[in-house]
């Protein structure tokens, strides 16, 4: 299997804090609690995209980072970050490379994954009223964001095909076009196999496969059946390579007719795809013969594209007819359905309490998330949060393993003096 794959980081942004804030009125020192809440921050979404052929450009940018959330202002809400949409090939998979797990196999045209979700909004004063606290002077900070690195994995389909005879310069004009290789593994190089090869031109990339087995094998009775037809199945268009000057001084028309030939006998279904026909090795040209010899292919009337695999002439106009028939294909081919999107499964809330070589430590998103939460300077946040502590039964639990006044808690980047006695 022809693997492309890429290793990329996806960061969400944090949420922006709530503010502290008061109404301000004619003759009234302090006025009622009014401070907003922060923005959200922005998802990171992937998004499957059937116009993105390969995971180059994840090689290019390997990391991707949404805004954040704004803070509040006063009584002033803070703007929400903004998501972002990450384009991905269809059939890109996404596995989490610090669990271990598969997220997502992205295989319909539209699909969407929210690899990352943005942190809530800080909340502000203005939540904070209660019967004993008339005049909360804390806000909450915004709920940081999640980085995500993950592998993604698309198996590489050909959207162009080179067919030719051999020594037409099909190996040459794909190593001469490739920007990339993909990674082709233990899979053993034979004759039949297709040789794939990622082209990135215009700012866009797709999949060539010189398909070198197809007249070689099919002359000598080889079974190539499956393995040739997996990898043409999605091709765009076949380019011809014809060799106009060679060596054995056979006819280039006959050669050409002969290929034609063999493709519709072997598959009449992909001798319907569109051609285009390069003419190889003009750089060989004796002079005067060039002429006579494209006006044969001329009355073929296919788009004829005089090229020089080995100088590199007439490539940039041939790559200009691949992306166009790609670009066509891809319009005439039916709209796909588009998925609902898909979220992250966030099953964070557990927590626990461990043993810690510095006293005592607790586990967990939840746990993590209400500390990163919390205006530790603030003396009211902090009697808050040990309140929230209490009753979601944090507390007891730090008492039951044998926790004593003044350990260590530690709690994510944090370090707590354990005091029950707020
Ligand atoms: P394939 O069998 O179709 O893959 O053909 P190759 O790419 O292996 O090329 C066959 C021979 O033709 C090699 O010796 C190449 O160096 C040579 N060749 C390929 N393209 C050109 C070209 O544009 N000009 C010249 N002069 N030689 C070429
Ligand atoms: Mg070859």
């Amino acid at each position: 299997m022809f693997l492309d794959e890429a290793i990329a980081e996806f960061v969400s942004g944090d949420g922006g804090s709530g503010a502290v804030s008061f109404h301000r009125e004619k003759h009234v020192p302090r006025g009622g609690p009014n401070g907003a809440d922060g923005g959200r921050g922005g998802d990171v979404v992937l998004i499957a995209d059937r116009n993105r052929r390969t995971l180059y450009d994840f090689k290019l940018k390997p990391r991707y980072e949404a805004p954040q959330g704004k803070h509040a202002i006063g009584n002033k809400k803070g703007a929400s970050g903004g998501g972002i949409e990450i384009k991905v090939p269809v059939g890109t998979t996404v596995t989490d490379l610090d669990l271990g797990e598969l997220l997502v196999d992205l295989n319909v045209h539209g699909m969407k994954y929210v690899i990352c979700r943005g942190g809530r909004g800080g909340r502000g004063n203005l939540h904070y009223v209660s019967s004993v606290r008339q005049v909360p002077n804390f806000a909450e900070k915004g709920a940081p964001g999640e980085t995500v690195r993950a592998r993604l994995e698309l198996k590489l389909v050909a959207d162009i095909g080179l067919i030719g005879l051999p020594n037409a310069g099909k190996s040459t004009l794909l190593s001469r076009i490739s920007a990339a290789r993909p990674k082709i593994g233990d899979y053993p190089f034979t004759t039949i196999t297709p040789n794939l090869g990622v082209v990135s031109h215009a700012g866009e990339t797709f999949v060539v496969a010189d398909l070198p087995g197809l007249i070689e094998g099919a002359s000598e009775g080889v079974g190539l059946g499956h393995q040739f037809l997996r990898h043409t199945e999605r091709t765009k268009a076949l380019v011809h390579l014809v060799d106009l000057f060679p060596i054995d001084e056979s006819d280039p028309i006959a050669n050409y007719r002969l290929i034609e030939g063999e493709l519709q006998k072997y598959s009449s279904d992909i001798a319907a795809r569109p051609r285009l026909l390069a003419l190889n090795k003009i750089d060989l040209a004796p002079a005067g013969q060039y002429g006579e010899r494209r006006e044969r292919f001329e009355e073929l009337g296919i788009p004829l594209f005089p090229i020089s695999a080995a100088t590199g002439e007439g490539l940039e106009a041939l790559l200009f007819a691949m992306l166009d028939a790609i670009h066509k294909a891809e319009e005439d081919a039916p709209v796909q359905v588009i998925m609902p999107t898909l979220q992250r499964r966030d099953d964070q809330g557990e927590w626990d309490v461990k043993p810690h070589e510095l006293g005592w430590e607790l586990v967990g998103r939840r746990i993590r998330r209400m500390v990163a939460m919390t205006d530790l300077g603030n003396r009211d946040a902090l009697r808050y949060l040990h309140r929230r502590f209490t009753r979601l039964g944090v507390i007891d639990k730090l008492r039951e393993a044998g926790a004593k006044d003044g350990d260590t808690v530690i709690i994510g980047d944090y370090m707590f003096s354990f005091d029950d006695k707020v």
